[in-house]
């Protein structure tokens, strides 16, 4: 496990100057031009060694000889002369056995340098630029081998202190205080420090077990990210219309029709990678996250509706909420500075999109609101919150006020523009109450979700799947251990298992037209990765009333 994650970084983290250096610097001399100067520089050393050695010993030898002879010839006995001289002699020979030795080092360090110099300058031209290709190539054929992701994901989010953050777990009813920004958004949920901690891969193979997830549950989203890979645009992009991918051209059916949402495309395709702890930083899928990423941001300076908006056509906030979470997720994980502007923009723009009067989000910019485009604009706040960045606290009571119009049954249910009860707009208002604070016994909460485990998860609409598994999850207790199981199992054995559209899924979703099967495939990882997506709201806060997570 360990084992691949230091060597293989280095060249994927940052794949451009890697190569802008490998030009220079020549990366693969060390294979041939070391040896070859090393030799022809021992060589070299050796014979100029022997030839100046021996000239300049004799020479030096001569001169010294001759210099005591003429100066002390005279002016002493004969035996003290000859003394002198052998002394002297002695003197000279010590020096010259010194001497050599230096000279050659430096002769050695002189060589040396011109014969690397010219290795290097020889290999430049030939051999670097095959080299320079294949550096990525072999990145991309990994991606294709490997299945199982808990073994590839060695590195760990920087956010996986599991002890770090326990302390902002307090839930408090924050309808009924004016409190100051932070306070009131630290009970946004369990988000500060360990809401993401669980997407590291040794905590994350510890929750699987320990939360009711299962090899085959983890197979599953490893085979679902590989999906994804495999359809990705060059561009960088995903479009609901999956065929337009070219390892795809039009080999898995049921594609969506929303095809100008590409913002909200790339992000459904994002968050499932993000979810299993894959970033642009970290994991064997870095390129794809990296590319996603950086077409939502180039998407987002083109932004038309107003500074941080990925608003598209046939997206609309739908989009802009998804590709929010997944800005807000990638700076979290990673705290990428190139990402914090981006993301912060993002959760300014759903400040400014917000409808003044009712406090929701629909299609368009300051519409009145519902339900399902809430939901998603409050899990981007979340996230937003949970990387530490700003999110307007207005902006969040306005959306508690959206939540209080349309809840019946004193919140216990939700409707989609109005007071109802529908299963989807029911599971996102419990959920959105969760996060804004609602504690777990609260009673409107407990009833709405055993209403939603008394329907159980549904076999084909994926999107209340999705928000009712949290809320059993964050709950817990008998209803989470019925559900869990059923939901898992039914999307372990509906996922499609063979050929080209293996590891996708498709259902007969309310959304399922326009999404296709990005959507479905999409909504259905993140449901499989809800053992360690985020951690549960009440895990710590709970832990007086005996509450097992
Ligand atoms: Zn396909």
């Amino acid at each position: 496990m360990a084992d691949k994650s230091p060597s293989r970084p280095q060249p994927v983290e940052k794949p451009v100057p890697a190569r802008e250096q490998g030009r220079r610097t020549a990366p693969p001399t060390p294979r041939r031009a070391t040896p070859i100067a090393a030799g022809q520089q021992s060589v070299a050393a050796k014979s100029r060694d022997n030839a100046d050695g021996g000239e300049e010993g004799e020479d030096e030898e001569a001169e010294h000889e001759g210099g005591n002879n003429f100066l002390l010839f005279n002016a002493v006995p004969s035996w003290v002369t000859s003394m002198i001289v052998h002394i002297i002699m002695l003197i000279i020979l010590a020096f010259i056995t010194l001497e050599n030795p230096f000279k050659s080092a430096l002769n050695e360090l002189i060589i040396g340098e011109e014969d690397v110099t010219e290795e290097v300058e020889d290999f430049e031209e030939e051999d670097v630029p095959e080299i320079d290709v294949e550096t990525p190539t072999t990145e991309v054929a990994v991606q294709d081998t490997s299945v199982v992701i808990p073994q590839e994901v060695t590195e760990i989010s920087p956010a996986n202190d599991l002890d770090a953050a326990p302390i902002a777990v307090e839930l408090e009813d924050v309808g009924d205080r004016t409190a100051p920004k932070n306070d009131l958004l630290a009970a946004v949920g369990a988000y500060a420090g360990n809401g993401l901690s669980g997407r590291g891969a040794s905590a994350r193979a510890a929750l699987v077990r320990k939360n009711g997830g299962t090899p085959g549950s983890e197979n599953a989203v490893a085979l679902a990210l590989q999906w994804f890979a495999n359809h990705q645009n060059p561009d960088g992009s995903w479009s609901f219309d999956h065929r337009v991918s070219p390892m795809c051209q039009g080999r898995c059916p049921d594609h969506g029709s929303i095809t100008e949402a590409r913002n909200g495309a790339t992000a459904m395709a994002l968050l499932p990678f993000l979810g299993a702890g894959q970033t642009h930083r970290e994991g064997k899928y870095k390129q794809v996250v990296y590319r996603g990423l950086y077409y939502l941001i180039a998407k987002q300076r083109e932004s038309t509706q107003g500074p941080g908006g990925l608003w598209e056509e046939r997206g609309h906030m739908y989009s802009h909420g998804l590709c929010s979470i997944a800005l807000c997720e990638a700076y979290g994980m990673t705290r990428d500075r190139e990402l914090m502007q981006p993301a912060q923009l993002s959760l300014d723009f759903i400040s400014s999109a917000q409808d003044p009067v009712g406090g929701g989000w629909r299609y368009q910019v300051k519409e009145r609101g519902d339900t399902s485009v809430v939901g998603w604009q409050l899990m981007a706040l979340k996230s937003g919150h949970m990387a530490y960045l700003n999110v307007n606290p207005n902006t969040i009571k306005a959306a508690y006020k959206y939540l209080d119009g349309v809840q019946a049954d004193s919140g216990a249910a939700y409707g989609y523009t109005d007071p109802g009860n529908g299963q989807a707009t029911s599971a996102i208002g419990l959920l959105s109450r969760m996060y804004l604070g609602w504690k777990k016994d609260h009673g409107p909460l407990q009833r709405g979700a055993e209403r939603l485990s008394g329907i159980g998860p549904s076999d084909h609409n994926m999107y209340y799947n999705y928000y009712a598994t949290q809320i059993m999850r964050h709950l817990g207790g008998d209803m989470w251990e019925k559900w869990n199981p059923e939901m898992r199992d039914y999307l372990v054995n509906s996922q499609n298992k063979a050929g080209h559209t293996k590891g996708s899924w498709n259902f007969q979703d309310p959304h399922g037209a326009s999404g296709g099967r990005i959507y479905c495939t999409g909504l259905a990882t993140m449901i499989l990765e809800v053992y360690y997506r985020h951690m549960p709201i009440y895990q710590k806060a709970a832990s007086e009333d005996d509450f097992e997570l």
